[in-house]
């Protein structure tokens, strides 16, 4: 994937991702997902659960509220901390991330003449909300990161649950920024989606670094299995200065996107940092001994990721574009056509198939144009199978399966079609 505007194009085109508020000329750094995209983000987050949440036996999830009371932002050092530097090009009033090199030297190139810029200020992410019925309202945030969420029920869920240190909470949740400068597609949105694990361990530091180390292996092995090409991933540790404030260390994901090797997934080491200034404790339920658990935290985005798996699955051949996402994660798995639309037998046949297969599998029907264009297009939503009812089919009972990758085509039994299908797709589908 070289360009990024063919994805855009595509990503519209197909239903996976629209601009927000398009016709009112969009809004800028808000996006929506359509048919394919919804369930692209669906097949994401159920994988995601899958693997931090019911594989393990220390882990348990929630699902917080989006706004909480704006102490819980004073607590944590958002209203303070929460900021990205800001600078103001003099000749044109634009603002910018004064540690954006690239867009920085990109506006001075787009001016053609020097620009000036004003001294970096804190300029504060945290998206203000207003509630309430008497004046003046009262001013409250949406949620900047879905992790408070989890701090503030960290005594809730010990109480509710048996959960032993060590042990973690998941979440997937939506969180606001007020971006300075949204841009590159949904990759830095105003609105976007977070997937996060808060692991709790005791205060050991060596133990906390060999969690650190387990959970960032884990984390980039789980895009590997979902099909992420592995020389367009790597690490990146964090410099002292560009560290978020509650960090000790951290270290992000990175893909190799058209912009640029970006971060898409960041595992942080938070110490002991949210939780001693939420003023929690843990009390070891055998031992009675009381301490504050240090925190490792993956936190990935539902958005970045949906957008790397795209591009990662685009591909363009000679006469076709194919998404090769991951079976899991495509949006349909099977399209189911008659060869044609106008002999009644074969739709029929075709539709008792189709009435069959969407109960178990997610699965399409198309039954315009010629076989050809449905591939076509089958391929470019990244089906990984088409099933076609031909007049072969009335003799026998079988069917054509064709394989996206490949475009290999075999016959198979009606009757054995499901078992077929599911073997090909993975059990987990
Ligand atoms: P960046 O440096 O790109 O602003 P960040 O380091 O502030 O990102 P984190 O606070 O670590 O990001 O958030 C964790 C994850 O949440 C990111 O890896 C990313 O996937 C997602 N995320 C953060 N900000 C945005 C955004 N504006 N749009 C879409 N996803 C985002």
């Amino acid at each position: 994937m070289e360009n990024l505007q063919e994805i855009v194009a595509l990503a519209k085109r197909r239903g996976f991702i629209y601009p927000g508020s398009e016709i009112y000329g969009g809004f800028r750094g808000f996006w929506d997902y359509g048919p394919l995209g919804v369930e692209l983000k669906n097949n994401i987050k159920r994988e995601w659960w899958k693997t931090m949440v019911y594989s393990r036996e220390d882990v348990v999830g929630v699902d917080t509220a989006i706004v909480m009371s704006p102490k819980v932002w004073e607590a944590s050092g958002h209203t303070e901390a929460f900021t990205d530097p800001l600078v103001e090009c003099k000749v044109c009033h634009k603002r910018f991330r004064a540690d954006k090199q690239e867009e920085i030297t990109l506006h001075e190139k787009e001016h053609g003449e020097k620009v000036i810029w004003t001294k970096p200020k804190k300029f504060n992410l945290l998206t203000e909300v207003l509630l309430g019925t008497t004046e003046p309202k009262q001013k409250a945030y949406l949620r900047g990161e879905i992790t408070q969420g989890v701090f503030v029920n960290f005594a809730n869920v010990i109480q509710s649950t048996r959960v032993k240190i060590p042990f973690g909470i998941a979440q997937i949740g939506k969180a606001f920024r007020n971006e300075i400068t949204p841009g590159n597609f949904t990759y830095r949105s105003r609105e976007f989606e977070q997937m996060e694990l808060e692991y709790f361990v005791r205060p050991d530091e060596k133990e906390s670094k060999k969690t650190f180390e387990a959970l960032k292996q884990l984390r980039r092995q789980w895009y590997v299995s979902l099909g992420m090409k592995e020389n367009k991933l790597r690490f990146r540790e964090h410099k002292a200065d560009e560290r978020a404030h509650y960090a000790r260390f951290a270290e992000d994901i990175e893909y190799e996107a058209p912009f640029g090797w970006s971060e898409f997934e960041g595992i942080h080491h938070r110490g002991d940092y949210d939780l001693k200034n939420h003023r929690l404790k843990y009390k070891d339920p055998d031992t009675n001994e009381e301490y504050t658990p240090l925190v490792i935290e993956t936190s990935g985005g539902v958005d970045r990721s949906a957008l790397f798996f795209l591009m990662d699955a685009y591909s363009k051949e000679e006469k076709r574009v194919v998404l090769k996402l991951h079976p899991k994660l495509a949006p349909v798995k099977v399209a189911v056509f008659p060869l044609l639309a106008n002999k009644d037998k074969l739709v029929k046949k075709a539709r008792q198939v189709f009435d069959k297969l969407k109960l178990s599998l997610r699965s399409t029907w198309d039954e315009r144009g010629n076989i050809g264009k449905r591939y076509f297009s089958q391929d470019e939503a990244g089906t990984p199978f088409c099933v076609t009812i031909d007049f072969e089919t009335l003799d026998n009972d079988s069917v054509t399966v064709r394989d996206r990758d490949t475009t290999a085509q075999v016959r198979v039994g009606v009757a054995k079609l499901e078992e077929y299908l599911g073997k090909r797709l993975g059990s987990s589908v």
